[in-house]
């Protein structure tokens, strides 16, 4: 392979703290790399992919209509997105909704409940959307629920952290909590969070989530992007890091770490696709923004035996399926989120109608999140649309199923799936998540599954960017640089083969 020094692809400014290559240009790495120009670094951000997002990635089809990773909603409780979007002088581009939670009911076909949040601060305004429910909850069940939920409103962040040894299941009966708040609200939030039922899912996860929800007055209500994530979000955080000197390329897959003879990083070998040569690309530091699964299969072998490296390895990711429907006519009208609390289907949404770029005054376009899906990520779309399309029968009577006054036709369907998603958060996986600096002194993480305080989400990807710049910038003073040969890996490295 040819080496290429970062250099080659970016020119540091007068005063740059240095080049660092960042692997994996999803919110995390793109993060990451908008933090460091801001800090005073040059970052050359290398995606595998012909797409910048990652989990956020989208495409168009032959039609022009684009297809997603996944449905995304944005939080008033994402404080470092939000801030992300002000310094991009996007804001704009969120489209907020109205402050409710809206559910389907399942027994009765066709109806929707809604916890409507009044505007006034929180709690208060979660405790009148909860009282003021009638649909859902019985009066004795609304009391216990909120006696129950108050340590996740009171305790702070320890008391959350300290949760992760059960699961939301346990936590709930241990609160009191009547089971049907389980079955009627819980699961429909667990797979919503995290794509699992919450026997599966840790307290923690949950309890962040109502924490932030409960006292944070805005931090349940939601936006969606007006338009496709690479484009309307990832675009311009990457033009955000040119304009400042650093640089984030495509086509770039990460291959394998070649180290110095101490287990530093002496380069990052770079796979030659579309026709590119092979290299060895070298800089002053280097990250990775790469999914748990994929670094696992890429630490080097002396890296993977330390205590820091082995303690991810039972991180994984859940398996997740996004399935867009474009109908022949509008079946819903309604502009939010919507809890589908089906056994297959987690939340949905109708795009023509929540989503500026999607809209369509005449036709439906649902995107609906398909999870848990471990039983169903090996089977082929045909069954996974089959599936779904009969769970539009409870959601949809009036258009789907044998009984439908006015039967909707599917025009046509994509279904996006991804086998290894946000980290599987069971219990006990807090304490497996890394932070952003390693042991090794000049190789640093990022990505939403290493340690913040926002879990498997787009705020957490966001966040953690963020910190791995400032880890980079705390070790500036304290960590002398590592010289890296300009032309080169100096024949004295020991360029070692990774397992
Ligand atoms: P990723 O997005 O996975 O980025 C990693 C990047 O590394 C990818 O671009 C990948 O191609 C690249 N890469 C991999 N291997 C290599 C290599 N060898 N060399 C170089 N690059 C490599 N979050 C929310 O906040 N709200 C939601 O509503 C929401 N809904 C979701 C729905 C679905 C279906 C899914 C899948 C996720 C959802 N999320 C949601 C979670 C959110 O998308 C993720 O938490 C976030 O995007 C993760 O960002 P990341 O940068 O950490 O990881």
């Amino acid at each position: 392979s040819q080496i290429t020094p970062a250099e080659t692809y970016v020119s540091p400014a007068a005063g740059s703290k240095g080049t660092v290559v960042v692997a994996g240009a999803g919110l995390a790495g793109l993060s990451a790399g908008k933090y460091l120009v801001d800090q005073g670094y040059t970052p050359l951000v290398l995606e595998a992919r012909d797409v910048l997002g990652g989990k956020v990635a989208a495409w168009k089809d032959e039609d022009g209509d684009w297809y997603e990773t996944g449905l995304h909603i944005f939080f008033g409780a994402y404080p470092n997105t939000l801030m992300l979007f002000e310094e991009l002088g996007i804001q704009d581009r969120l489209q907020w909704k109205n402050h409710s939670l809206i559910f389907a009911m399942p027994n009765k076909p066709g109806v929707f409940s809604r916890f409507d949040f009044p505007d006034i601060p929180g709690p208060f305004n979660g405790i009148w959307a909860i009282l003021t429910n009638n649909d859902m909850l019985t009066w004795p069940e609304k009391i216990k629920f909120g006696l129950a939920l108050i340590p996740a409103i009171t305790k702070g962040q320890k008391y959350v952290e300290e949760m992760d040894r059960m699961s939301f299941s346990e936590w709930l009966k241990m609160q009191g909590a009547p089971p049907r708040i389980e079955k009627e609200i819980f699961i429909a939030m667990s797979k919503a969070l995290a794509f699992v039922d919450p026997d599966q899912l840790s307290a923690t996860v949950v309890l962040t989530a109502l924490n932030r929800f409960l006292q944070e007055g805005d931090g349940s209500k939601m936006a969606f992007l007006d338009g496709a994530p690479p484009e309307r979000l990832c675009q311009p955080i990457a033009d955000y890091i040119e304009r400042a000197g650093g640089k984030v390329l495509l086509d770039k897959p990460l291959e394998q770490v070649l180290l110095n003879e101490d287990n530093t990083v002496a380069g990052f070998q770079i796979r030659g696709v579309k026709g590119q040569q092979p290299e060895i690309i070298t800089a002053d530091r280097y990250a990775s923004a790469m999914p748990v699964d994929i670094l696992k299969k890429l630490l080097p072998s002396e890296w993977a035996a330390m205590p820091f490296f082995d303690n991810i390895t039972p991180l994984e990711g859940t398996p997740v399926i996004n399935i867009h429907l474009w109908l022949d006519r509008k079946v819903s009208d309604v502009n939010n989120l919507l809890f589908s609390r089906s056994k297959l289907l987690s939340v949905y949404a109708d795009m023509s109608v929540c989503c500026n770029e999607y809209k369509d005054d005449q036709r439906s376009h649902l995107e609906l999140i398909f999870a848990p899906a471990a039983e169903w990520i090996g089977r082929s779309d045909e069954e996974i649309i089959a599936a779904t399309v009969k769970e539009l029968e409870i959601i949809f009577p009036e258009y789907f199923g044998a009984n439908a006054r006015d039967p909707a036709q599917v025009r046509k369907y994509k279904v996006v799936k991804t086998p290894r998603s946000v980290y599987m958060a069971r219990p006990g996986m807090q304490a497996h998540r890394p932070d952003q600096k390693t042991p090794i002194s000049n190789f640093y993480l990022c990505g939403d599954w290493t340690m913040q305080r926002y879990l498997g989400s787009q705020e957490g990807a966001i966040l953690s960017g963020k910190q791995m710049a400032e880890a980079i910038e705390a070790d500036r003073a304290v960590r002398p640089r590592k010289a890296v040969s300009s032309a080169g890996i100096p024949a004295s490295f020991n360029v070692r083969q990774i397992r």
